[in-house]
């Protein structure tokens, strides 16, 4: 498998303001590269950011997207933000072990590649049938299978590879969707194969159906908060004990109004990962508001959390 030097490409990549922000983590502790807690290692997972940013045009980073590595394989890839279909690529990663993808929500900077990579995948080998998990509808978004249909369906926008979605269908494959009820408190779980168990809780983002998720490999606890306030009050249940906790982190303290109605503040998050007991935590989906003051971030998490606290770039892995 080809194996692209990270470090190299990241500095490749990123502008000069990229890189003085990257001298400054180092500077301070903080790399792309972060040894795995010792119950992931011991599973030989890895967490790998693909896109650590959010909607924004100019934050010069990907839309949210992660991806779990298993035995050198990319198993679980969690959002599909626009951008990360190439940092997918770049990771060597091959689509055809993909055993599942997981939405938190369908705001576009967290699903919008969706149709990249069942077209690119075309071009592989692939033929496993691919299960898309994500929120059922409510009264602003569709549900995770409409999603699909609205884009993928005999009648949507990429008519074309509607062959994906129909079950009857010769291609190699077929996608299916799968709505995650948004029933508060309960969670989803299901075990994806004898090492591999997914769990869901739906999460408060403003008016927007979300969930978080949560995925256990063995002993090796990775969560994910998507984009979440903390109205719900759940996450940390969800995360008890996880080897790594990724937290978004687009709104810094100072945060009011409709902002902090769809995001936590960083003294959330700290509260969460400390009542949630996390090994480590990852902060990501940063946006301008909040990536070039992650000092003042880390201030007010490490506030109520004494943990390990890292910054994620593209293609850092964890
Ligand atoms: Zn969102």
């Amino acid at each position: 498998m080809p194996i692209i030097n990270t470090e190299t490409r990241f500095i490749s990549l990123k502008s000069l303001v990229s890189h003085a922000a990257t001298m400054l983590l180092l500077t301070t502790g903080f790399s792309a590269h972060s040894a795995p807690t010792q119950s992931c290692a011991q599973q030989a997972v890895t967490l790998q950011v693909l896109g650590s940013g959010g909607p924004e045009l100019n934050d010069d980073r990907v839309s949210s997207s992660y991806l779990i590595w298993h035995k050198n394989k990319a198993r679980i890839l969690i959002d599909a933000g626009p951008g990360s279909s190439v940092n997918f690529g770049a990771s060597g990663a091959d689509f055809t072990d993909v055993q599942a993808v997981l939405l938190t929500h369908l705001h576009v900077d967290h699903s919008a590649d969706l149709p990249a990579y069942i077209k690119g995948s075309y071009f592989t080998q692939r033929s496993e049938n691919l299960t898309v998990y994500g929120p059922s509808a409510n009264a602003l978004m569709p549900n995770t299978s409409d999603y699909l249909t609205h884009l993928m369906g005999d009648e949507g926008a990429f008519a074309y590879l509607s062959d994906y979605t129909d079950d009857s269908s010769q291609a190699d494959y077929h996608i299916k969707a799968q709505n995650i009820p948004l029933t508060p408190i309960k969670r989803h779980r299901e075990k994806l194969s004898e090492d591999i168990t997914i769990t869901a809780i739906p999460v408060h983002h403003g008016p927007v159906a979300a969930v978080a998720w949560r995925v256990d490999i063995g002993s090796c606890g990775i969560t994910f908060s998507g984009d979440m306030s903390n109205k719900n009050n759940v996450l940390a249940t969800l995360a008890k004990d996880s080897d790594i906790l990724v937290m978004h982190n687009a709104v810094p303290q100072s945060a009011t109004g409709a902002a902090i109605n769809l995001h936590m503040r960083p003294l959330d998050i700290g509260k969460i990962a400390q009542q949630a007991n996390a090994k480590r935590v990852v902060l990501s989906h940063f946006m301008n508001r909040t990536r070039n003051d992650t000092q003042a971030t880390l201030k007010f998490v490490q506030q109520h959390y004494s943990g390990k606290v890292e910054i994620a770039t593209d293609m850092a892995r964890f």
